[in-house]
């Protein structure tokens, strides 16, 4: 299983971390060790002094599909959650001088949290779906798919031209603004419209 990850997909986030409007999604994978295991704390890694928090919308992917064109996308999943992309800024802000690859800042063991999983059917428009962060019961992100550079089925088109897809890999989208910095006994919950989705304490 693989986890697919969009980098700046809303144009707020953008422009928060001083980043230019790419040409086509950025792309990168997290292997399945940085799923962190349900009702597990996270552990700020001993690596990094400036872990930051990402929400975003999580698709699952529920059969094998390459070259997908946007408009039969769709059929390549039915459940949707939300998560986080854990991200040690400090040591991505290195790597990424140095022009070298991100694995390091996005692949560490428990950089993903991934939400329970909800049928998409019970939404009448994904691409008009609210959902937050909260830290320490305060709203710290908050997202509206509507504002995503690129929808969800243009991802899957764009991701399945380089990697096949396969059943259980997951896409995480992109986070919108609003990204910050954990702290040990922070306590997140994510959100979306009203529901809870995913709760995770920082150790
Ligand atoms: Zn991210």
């Amino acid at each position: 299983m693989k986890l697919i990850c969009i980098g700046r997909n809303y144009a707020a986030h953008i422009k928060e971390l001083d980043n230019e409007r790419p040409e086509e999604p950025v792309v990168f994978i997290k292997p399945d060790s940085a799923v962190l295991p349900k009702e597990q704390d996270f552990y700020i890694p001993e690596f990094s002094d400036n872990v930051h928090y990402e929400v975003e919308l999580l698709v699952k992917i529920d059969k094998v599909g390459k070259h997908i064109s946007p408009k039969f996308a769709a059929k390549y999943y039915n459940e949707i959650s939300l998560g986080i992309d854990f991200t040690a800024r400090d040591l991505q802000a290195k790597l990424k001088a140095k022009g070298l690859p991100w694995e390091k800042a996005k692949g560490f063991d428990g950089a993903a949290v991934i939400g329970k999983w909800i049928p998409k059917k019970k939404y009448e428009n994904l691409q008009e779906l609210g959902f937050s962060l909260l830290k320490n019961k305060e709203i710290v992100q908050e997202g509206n798919t509507a504002l995503m550079l690129w929808e969800i089925d243009e991802l899957i088109a764009h991701v399945s031209t380089y990697f096949t897809l396969k059943k259980g890999d997951i896409l995480f989208t992109g986070t919108p603004s609003g990204v910050g910095r954990v702290e040990r006994n922070d306590y997140f919950e994510g959100r979306i419209e009203d529901e809870s989705i995913f709760e995770v304490k920082i150790s």
